[in-house]
């Protein structure tokens, strides 16, 4: 920059700094990195990762959003990618590993278009038109799904959990998907939240089940409570059942035994009298969040009530919601009118380890998941996969939209758009034309993935699809075209479109930058990627301008 005759030196020494095609270039090549990173895990015949951080910790996983966020991906443009998996997963739940490879390869056919001296502005324009056009063709081959028809929302489960590891347990989870989605389901609308997943180590995946109400891990205090309870009359209380300790240090006096006496019986009764204030409640059960002390407990049981201590808040609120109860903080303020209501709620024996189910709650759409697996992996990748299974199901009981999948839709999507390219006057026809061969990638990437010969797969089925038949997909297994909508293989409509949307805006915002700018990292900072670009971390110390 020239100022007067003066050169003017905006950037602090040591600032890296990599402008026009060279930034570009560079970071379309670590976006397309990412995405191969990402493509074997695609489809029912997709291998998993095995991924170790820094501190050791192993993650055996085949979901896309996850390999992404384990992975420690240093590049700023690369970070970029790997934030649309995360947008797809919190947006839609499911479509992750689909959104990144087509972004990826939206990527590799924008450079050879900037190879032949087209201009970004007119690809991202391009993109634009086609993405558009994509949301349009989607609509126009999805069909409507009744809520009420079970084997539907069935195979929509299953479909996405075809790529998942369920050892042997994929109708299990499939029926656990489709039944708690629906049993929370309120006006219309699905809150995945109100779902409470427990991962509970020993026995074997089909050992899980849903429990209509509310699981907490943890045991009834003491053993000479009951462990079962019959209508219960459940008080919530958020404050600690012991001997309060005081604040500051005080000194008591004691001079004789008596005293020493008196002091213990001011301690006890003060216990007592909280629990004759829940007993006077109506409280059979007592779940209270912080600790409940021996002698606490003692009166309690004497009582024949219920206590468990120290559940965590996020469960307190849980059964407030079930249960119709109030929290209470203040032991004196507690009524029989804050009190919930169960029919049961007992405490069951798993493996070595005990869980409190509270069932038949006053509000029935709370429902909790007990996961079991002979791991932690295997219940930590169950967790993920039912999170998918029950976030499709939902995209499919709100909007009522679902597509064929096995790359039917991605079929389809090509041809139609190459038929719209050709009505495009202008250079973003060659945009919109690329986009068209770019969605190709999930077909062919599920037949290499299933070890077939993806030529003779995508000749196929393009032939297929010329004839009308939109819902012709690859069967992974046989490696003939299959009718995927009446194989079962169905995905929410929602999932597809975001999964493209989210790919174009990812290949734009990429497109879009013509000059990286990145402050030398402090200290041990991450080793610069080829092509120059130190890591994010970098970034966040932008210099100063002088
Ligand atoms: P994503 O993270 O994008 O959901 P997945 O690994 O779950 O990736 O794979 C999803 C793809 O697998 C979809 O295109 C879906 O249609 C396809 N698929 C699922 N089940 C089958 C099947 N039985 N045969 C062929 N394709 C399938
Ligand atoms: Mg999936």
């Amino acid at each position: 920059m020239q100022l007067g005759g003066q050169p003017v030196i905006v950037l602090k020494e040591g600032t890296e700094r990599s402008r026009g095609r060279d930034a570009l270039r560079n970071n379309i090549q670590a976006a397309i990195a990412v995405a191969d990173s990402v493509r074997s895990a695609l489809g029912p015949r997709g291998l998993d990762k095995l991924l170790v951080d820094s501190l050791g910790d192993v993650v055996i996983t085949n979901d896309g959003a996850t390999i992404l966020d384990e992975i420690d991906v240093q590049h700023p443009a690369a970070k970029l990618l790997v934030q649309v998996a995360k947008t797809q997963d919190q947006e839609v739940g499911d479509g992750t590993t689909t959104s990144v490879i087509v972004a990826g390869e939206l990527l590799k056919r924008a450079e050879k278009l900037l190879d032949r001296k087209i201009h970004p502005t007119v690809i991202i324009e391009g993109f634009k038109l086609a993405s558009d056009k994509c949301t349009e063709i989607l609509q126009s081959i999805a069909n409507k799904i009744d809520p009420d028809n079970k084997a539907h929302l069935i195979n929509v489960a299953r479909t996405s959990l075809n790529s998942k590891a369920t050892g042997g347990a994929k109708d299990l989870m499939a029926e656990i998907a489709v039944d708690a989605t629906k049993a929370v389901k309120e006006g219309g609308k699905v809150d995945i939240d109100m779902i409470s997943v427990i991962q509970k180590q020993g026995k074997g995946l089909h050992d899980s089940e849903l429990v209509q109400g509310v699981v907490i891990d943890k045991e009834v205090v003491n053993s000479r409570m009951p462990s079962s309870v019959t209508t219960a009359k459940i008080a919530l209380i958020d404050l600690a059942l012991e001997i309060k300790k005081t604040e500051f240090d005080a000194k008591i006096r004691i001079t004789d035994a008596s005293m020493m006496d008196a002091f213990l019986d001011q301690e006890q009764n003060m216990i007592k009298e909280m629990v004759e204030k829940v007993k006077e409640s109506g409280a059979n059960i007592v779940l209270c969040q912080k600790g409940i002390d021996d002698l606490a407990q003692h009166f309690l049981a004497k009582e024949g009530i219920m206590a468990v201590r120290r559940v965590k808040k996020s469960d307190m609120e849980k059964l407030s919601r079930a249960t119709g109860a109030q929290i209470v903080t203040n032991i004196k303020d507690l009524s029989s009118s804050d009190l919930g209501n169960a029919g049961l709620v007992e405490e069951v024996q798993i493996g070595d380890e005990k869980l409190i189910y509270v069932k038949e709650c006053a509000n029935p759409k709370s429902v909790s998941v007990v996961l079991r697996g002979g791991t932690k992996y295997v219940t930590d990748e169950a967790e993920r996969a039912l999170h998918d299974a029950l976030c499709v199901v939902r995209d499919v009981l709100e909007d009522g939209w679902a597509v064929a999948g096995a790359g039917s839709p991605e079929i389809e999507l090509h041809k139609n758009l190459k038929a719209y390219a050709g009505t495009i006057k202008g250079r973003e026809q060659m945009a919109v034309d690329a986009f068209a061969d770019a969605v190709e990638i999930i077909p062919r990437t599920l037949a290499e993935n299933a070890g077939l010969d993806s030529i003779d797969v995508l000749v196929e089925l393009r032939a297929a699809h010329d004839k009308g038949n939109t819902n012709i997909g690859v069967n992974v297994d046989t490696g003939k075209n299959v009718d995927a909508f009446e194989a079962g293989i169905i995905e929410p409509l929602r999932v597809k479109r975001q999964a493209l949307q989210s790919a174009r805006e990812a290949a734009e915002l990429i497109l879009r930058i013509d000059d990286v700018i990145a402050s030398k990292s402090l200290g041990e900072g991450p080793p610069m990627p080829p092509g120059g670009m130190g890591g994010m971390g970098g970034m966040g110390g932008m210099p100063p301008m002088m």
